[in-house]
């Protein structure tokens, strides 16, 4: 039975979904392929990922492959209710509502492992770490499964080095179709937009503090320039500092940035990263989002404890009124910010790492049951594969090595 707010949302879901289906030629050539071949007939596949409208598709497209899907979300404030409501009308089940409480989160991913998957998608980790524990008798039917960020792999390959990890899971971050992309390009356009929407402020001539300079950070810092920023960087690593550094922006620790910052944005998948010694030196009126895991990145407990007055200013923006009259702005209760404010990374961008999904799910259903436990990388030709449908579609063409040139390359001399 479907988890979903209301039923009737879905007229708008389904305009929502039609409209990615239009940028998304790689999913598209996966679906046509699924519908003649059903190679994933007889599979549970559970996925829990943001559910808006490239999700959704992704899910059609493996219910078009002859499997039973099932859907749920991966956070609480990025489920898109007319997007639920439109995929359960589809067919596909669906457990997931906009708006939950860590309880009811966990209560819709655990619903969604009842249907005992032969296969997941997790976004997170959040449905490998249930499997583990509390759901473990809903894994019994199970051969792997798909990661899709970095916070993900790193949790599954903490788990791996602990010896506590059951399954083989793909590592769909690392492939290059994804995270040099999906990362990178899409978050940087995504996280901006995520917090232009509730906030409707310039980017031009802000001085924007950009926490970690991964591949999330390099994305968003390279589009702030653009758009007009003084772009600050912090970092713990010294060979990211370098490449900020020669990349142009300014390198500085958190306890100074904090106090030029106009826009605060946190990419680390770290905790702490600001506290409450930063809030106590911040400018009146800074924004304060958070696009890369958990809410921890920026600590609302300091920020309330800090706090006299606390109160919702617009849909998205929570200010904090401090004691000595300031008052800071946090975006998306610090989720995610280009997810609970926004539609997420452009169709264009999910298409790629969707592609990556879908195609490392076949895999998974073809060879898994001959893997062991463990992590394991994307097969270079899922993303050469991906690349190339990408290229067509975006109507470039590429040399190819003449024979000549091939055997000069593989020449020992
Ligand atoms: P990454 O490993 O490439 O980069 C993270 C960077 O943060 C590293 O350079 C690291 O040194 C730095 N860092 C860690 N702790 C720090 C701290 N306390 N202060 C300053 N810097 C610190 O990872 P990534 O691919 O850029 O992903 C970053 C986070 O964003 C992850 O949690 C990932 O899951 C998430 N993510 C979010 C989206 C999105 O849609 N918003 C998309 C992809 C990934
Ligand atoms: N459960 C975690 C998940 C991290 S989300 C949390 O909510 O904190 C990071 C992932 O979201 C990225 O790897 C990216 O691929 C994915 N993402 C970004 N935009 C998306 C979109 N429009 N639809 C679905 N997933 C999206």
């Amino acid at each position: 039975m479907n988890e979903v707010k209301d039923m009737s949302l879905a007229p708008s879901g389904r305009d929502k979904i039609d409209w990615v289906k239009s940028y998304m030629p790689i999913l598209n050539a996966i679906r046509e392929r699924f519908e003649k071949e059903k190679p994933l007939s007889g599979k549970t596949i559970v996925t829990s990922i943001h559910l808006e409208a490239k999700t959704a598709y992704l899910a059609q497209v493996l219910a078009a492959g002859g499997a039973r899907v099932v859907s749920t979300g991966c956070n609480p404030l990025s489920t898109q209710d007319d997007v639920a409501a439109a995929l359960a009308e589809s067919g596909v089940e669906v457990h997931a509502r906009h708006g939950v409480n860590d309880e009811e989160y966990t209560a819709l991913l655990k619903n969604s492992l009842a249907a005992c998957p032969d296969l997941i998608i997790d976004d997170g980790g959040d449905l490998i770490h249930l499997l583990h524990g509390e759901c473990r008798e809903y894994g019994k039917k199970l051969i792997g499964g798909c990661e899709e960020t970095t916070t993900g792999i790193h949790r599954l390959k903490t788990r791996e080095k602990a010896g506590l990890l059951d399954w083989p899971m793909i590592d769909v971050n690392d492939a290059d179709c994804k995270h040099l992309f999906d990362n990178r390009y899409g978050t940087g356009q995504s996280t901006l937009d995520g917090i232009m929407n509730p906030t409707n402020l310039i980017i031009a001539g802000k001085t924007v503090v950009v926490a970690g300079y991964g591949w999330c950070g390099k994305g968003l810092a390279m589009r702030a320039k653009g758009m007009g920023a003084v772009v600050i960087v912090t970092e713990i690593d010294p060979v990211k500092a370098i490449e900020a550094t020669m990349d142009g922006f300014t390198v500085m620790p958190m306890d100074e940035a904090a106090k030029v910052g106009d826009l605060f944005v946190t990419l680390t998948g770290c905790r702490d990263v600001i506290t409450g010694r930063h809030f106590a030196v911040m400018k009146d009126g800074a924004l304060l989002a958070n696009s890369g895991h958990f809410d921890v990145e920026i600590n609302k407990e300091d920020l309330a404890a800090a706090a006299e007055e606390v109160w919702q200013r617009k849909p998205h923006i929570t200010g904090y009124r401090m004691k000595d009259g300031r008052v800071l702005n946090l975006l998306a209760e610090g989720r995610l910010v280009n997810l609970a404010a926004g539609n997420g990374h452009p169709a264009e961008i999910m298409d790629m790492s969707f592609g990556i999904q879908a195609l490392s799910l076949l895999y998974l259903a073809r060879h898994g049951s001959h893997l062991k436990p463990g992590v394991y990388q994307v097969p270079r030709d899922i993303d050469q594969a991906v690349a190339s449908v990408k290229l067509s579609a975006m109507g470039i063409r590429l040399d190819s090595l003449t024979e000549e040139q091939t055997a000069y390359m593989n020449s020992v001399e």
